[in-house]
């Protein structure tokens, strides 16, 4: 396995690992890797050798300076994971490589950022869109693999992806869970174990107002439910829950059985999880 920290050498490596004729794949992640990230490896491992995990803590997504400097670095032991896997290709830049003195591009999106995240972190979905454009050309990859757990951000890398014409097939993949429903997420090792156990409560109170909502309960008393089930297992405060639809991402204010989404986003003392569910 290869880690690569310059352009010049991933370029090469990439040239490599071409020569065998099958397409590129590309994981981007800010690594701190579980085995959410480990299942968009196999899927792309499904379809091809030439598997490109790139792990970048991406400033320009950050809104809250305390965020960035607390995410989780832990590059030895993603490169562990990565090596026992297969993954031939490791890109991990530092910030200098990927916004070197100088850089004066900013990118943004609209729309589809009025809700959820985009409201709640604003400029995180520019940050998000510069880096995947970056890594995309960087890469020349063919495909490239995103968490639904996102959903958000996979909705807008789509548009983005589209509006830019990349020429990309963008896969999303489904939130991968432990066995008590909680989505892995690298911020999860910044809970105390008691954050950690109070954190189930948040799939818990979205499964009950997504069956609620299936069984026709009004969507603002199955979201109320919700909020206090959240709150009163020990969450701070919750930056939204509201159900959206699937594609536009408007929100619904009523469910007339087209494809949805219900998406939380909620603090758990400093640490904020995000998840969410289909409900169709
Ligand atoms: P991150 O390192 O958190 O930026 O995530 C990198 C990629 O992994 C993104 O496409 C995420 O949506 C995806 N991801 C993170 N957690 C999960 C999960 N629990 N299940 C599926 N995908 C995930």
């Amino acid at each position: 396995m290869h880690i690569i920290n310059e352009i010049s050498n991933l370029r090469l490596q990439i040239d490599a690992l071409r020569k065998n004729g099958q397409p590129i794949a590309l994981v981007p992640t800010m690594g701190a890797l579980h085995d959410g990230h480990v299942t968009l490896i196999r899927e792309a491992q499904k379809i091809t050798d030439n598997v490109i995990v790139s792990i970048f803590v991406n400033p320009a997504q950050f809104n809250q300076k305390d965020d960035l400097q607390n995410y989780p670095r832990t590059l030895v032991q993603d490169s562990e994971k990565l090596s026992a896997i297969q993954v031939p290709l490791v890109w991990a830049p530092a910030v200098s490589a990927i916004y070197p003195k100088g850089f004066s591009t900013s990118m943004a999106i609209s729309g589809l950022d009025q809700n959820l995240c985009g409201a709640t972190r604003p400029g995180h979905f520019d940050g998000v869109i510069l880096i995947v454009a970056k890594l995309f050309n960087q890469t020349g990859a063919d495909i490239a693999f995103f968490g639904e757990k996102d959903y958000q951000q996979l909705a807008i890398i789509r548009q983005m992806a589209h509006d830019l014409d990349f020429d990309i097939d963008i896969r999303g993949v489904p939130t991968v869970r432990n066995e008590n429903g909680l989505a892995l997420s690298s911020r999860n090792a910044l809970l105390t174990d008691q954050q950690y156990s109070d954190a189930h409560a948040l799939p818990r109170a979205l499964q009950n107002a997504a069956n609620s909502i299936k069984n026709g309960q009004n969507i603002d008393s199955a979201i109320a439910k919700a909020r206090e089930t959240i709150l009163n297992a020990g969450f701070k405060n919750i930056d939204y829950l509201d159900l959206v639809d699937a594609k536009t991402l408007n929100i619904l204010k009523k469910w007339n059985g087209e494809e949805a989404r219900l998406l939380v986003a909620a603090f758990i003392g400093t640490i904020r999880l995000i998840d969410n569910i289909s409900i169709k």
